[in-house]
């Protein structure tokens, strides 16, 4: 039952997470329990005990304190994408100012937002190993909470937990009807329809060419007014335009 020694939360007070998209889940969640067990479930991740936190494909897995002496595991696990909301987020990405890239930094609507973050009650399908089942329990909601404050700071995430790695992103935006596209999202990103018109191309001189060109700058200002966090941002997206570097259609 120790406290502070888990993730810190960044919500003291009032609502967890800075969209809508992420409040409406963690609502929807809430309506599965009474208020006061709502109170307690901030509480415990106000009190930092949700432990830690597990990302793998579709899943999220978290550690979080309870009334043991070991701690209770809670797992999430998101559906993919089925064919119409496919189609919705193709559609709604394109209108997006700053394109996939700045989606994948944040800066996209609630529109996107919801697309991803499925929450009518029963579509977040979750577990926990303490006793109080079927739940949701405190454990389940307090690391809900949690990871919405992680989907602010790496919203990357999202698309991820929907089973849009950078590969299946690339077949979304296409159109594919195929399960299996081998998707060139070179093709997609520096081609002859690039998705993000303000991309060097046909070809980025190096990373460092677009890191520093001005539409980073307005993508990260646009995504956040502090400039601790812009640099985030910036840093972030270095990592994902990397991981891009070392992506090879085979
Ligand atoms: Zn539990």
């Amino acid at each position: 039952m120790s406290g502070g020694k888990g993730i810190r939360a960044r919500a003291r007070a009032g609502a967890f997470g800075g969209h809508m998209w992420g409040r409406r889940w963690t609502s929807d969640l809430e309506s599965g329990v009474t208020r006061g067990e709502a109170y307690l479930a901030r509480k415990a991740a106000r009190a930092d005990r949700v432990l830690s936190l597990e990302h793998a494909g579709r899943s999220v897995r978290c550690d979080v304190d309870g009334s043991r002496p070991e701690p209770f595991t809670v797992e999430f696990t998101f559906a993919p994408l089925d064919a119409a909301d496919s189609d919705a987020l193709r559609t709604a990405l394109r209108r997006e100012e700053g394109g996939v890239l700045g989606a994948l930094a944040g800066n996209f609507s609630d529109t996107v937002g919801f697309l991803l973050l499925p929450a009518v009650h029963g579509d977040t399908s979750y577990s926990c190993r303490c006793p109080v089942q079927p739940g949701p329990c405190l454990h389940v909601l307090a690391a809900a909470y949690i990871m919405v404050e992680w989907w602010d700071a790496r919203p990357d995430v999202m698309f991820a937990l929907r089973g849009l790695s950078a590969e299946h992103l690339g077949a979304v935006l296409r159109g594919g009807d195929d399960d299996e596209v081998s998707v060139d999202l070179e093709e997609a990103l520096w081609g002859t329809e690039p998705v993000l018109p303000t991309v060097p191309s046909p070809q980025p001189a190096g990373l460092e060419d677009l890191l520093d060109a001005p539409v980073t700058r307005r993508l990260a200002a646009a995504t956040t007014n502090d400039p601790l966090e812009q640099l985030r941002v910036v840093a972030d997206l270095e990592d994902f335009l990397d991981a891009f570097g070392r992506y090879r259609p085979r």
